[in-house]
């Protein structure tokens, strides 16, 4: 599968990259690790005319501790890099885990932690060549006006965010710091996911995520992932769970689950029973239960829909199971 004709530019400074950025506008992608968008371009998901590598973005490769005890990470970061940084060990294990969770070694020594945060949604249909796809009706994602996956849905696409990180990441309060030429925000990580598979982000073509900073957390927090092949697939389903006290007790719970639909699902309900009832046998079963109806509709990739969901649940019941024994 040859790659789209595309010009290649590799900027040697933040200004540089976002002025290259906004003159490409719509017609511009960035690259960070390639290992994710050089192979969807070869499959002619996408056929950008301009490609912007941030590889050479020393600025963003850098782990800061800041004044306020937030952690700074640049968002052109190895995950090897991130995976063996003993800040990141030490102070956010379970972000930790999310990192060393990612693909395979050699994977992970090319991926970067923007690259893993804004990857592209992914479904069996579009995760296809496109001769492959010409077999069927082209689908929203693809122009046409059909979603293959679930047919009779009011919602366009859905294509799932398929990404281990930000699970972690939004269980920690993380921001993203977005710039652009000229201007910068900064957004939690938590209201950067759209729920929809084709504008799955807030992020304008000629914006770059730069940084990701995590603010202190001394709170248990667990990372779990349940994929087929632990060394290399991407998650059926994946959990980040946080509260804070001892044991039992708790008043402060957050369950993020991940790989499940188009955008990292918050799980309100189970929260509130623990927090409600703590960390108890009862309550933890209780909180598995509702699992199932914040959900909602569930794509069926790498397993059968019913599946995913009774993964689900027993990522829900186990990680707080592990929260209680912390
Ligand atoms: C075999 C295989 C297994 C994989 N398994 C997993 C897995 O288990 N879990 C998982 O999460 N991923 C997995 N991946 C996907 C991918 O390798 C990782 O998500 C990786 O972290 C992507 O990082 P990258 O730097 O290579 O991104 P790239 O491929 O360079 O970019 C990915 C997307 O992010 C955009 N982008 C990159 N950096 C920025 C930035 N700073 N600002 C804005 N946009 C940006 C690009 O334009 C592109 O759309 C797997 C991939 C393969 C090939």
């Amino acid at each position: 599968m040859l790659l789209p004709q595309h010009n290649y530019l590799q900027p040697a400074s933040l200004n540089e990259c976002l002025m290259a950025l906004q003159d490409a506008g719509e017609f511009g992608q960035i690259v960070a690790g390639g290992t994710d968008v050089i192979f969807n371009m070869r499959l002619k998901l996408f056929r950008p005319k301009t490609v912007v590598s941030i590889r050479r973005l020393t600025e963003l490769m850098q782990v800061e501790e800041l004044p306020d005890g937030s952690l700074r990470i640049g968002a052109a970061c190895r995950l090897t890099d991130l995976a063996e940084n003993p800040i990141i060990n030490d102070r956010f294990p379970a972000f930790s885990e999310s990192i060393r969770s990612v693909a395979s070694t050699h994977i992970r020594n090319m991926a970067t932690l923007g690259g893993n945060i804004c990857l592209q949604t992914r479904c069996w249909f579009t995760n296809n060549s496109q001769q492959w796809r010409q077999g069927k009706e082209s689908c929203f994602k693809t122009d046409g006006d059909i979603c293959h996956v679930i047919k009779s849905s009011e919602k366009k696409c859905h294509a799932i965010n398929n990404s281990d990180t930000p699970v972690a990441l939004i269980a920690l309060n993380a921001e993203l710091t977005i710039q652009k030429s000229g201007a910068k925000r900064v957004l939690p990580i938590a209201d950067f996911f759209n729920d929809d598979g084709i504008e799955f982000m807030k992020l304008c073509p000629d914006e770059l995520v730069t940084h990701v900073t995590i603010p202190p957390c001394n709170d248990r927090l667990i990372f779990s992932k349940y994929a087929a092949r632990k060394g290399i697939d991407f998650s059926i389903g994946s959990i980040a769970a946080r509260c804070n006290g001892e044991g039992e007790q708790t008043d402060k719970v957050s369950l993020i689950l991940g790989s499940l639909s188009t955008a990292p699902i918050k799980l309100t309900k189970a929260a509130e029973i623990i927090q409600t009832k703590g960390l108890t046998d009862g309550a933890i079963e209780q909180a598995a239960d509702t699992v199932r109806g914040d959900l909602g509709e569930v794509t069926n990739l790498y397993s059968r829909a019913v599946y995913k969901k009774q993964i689900a649940r027993v990522l829900v019941k186990r990680t707080l199971t592990h929260l209680k024994n912390m």
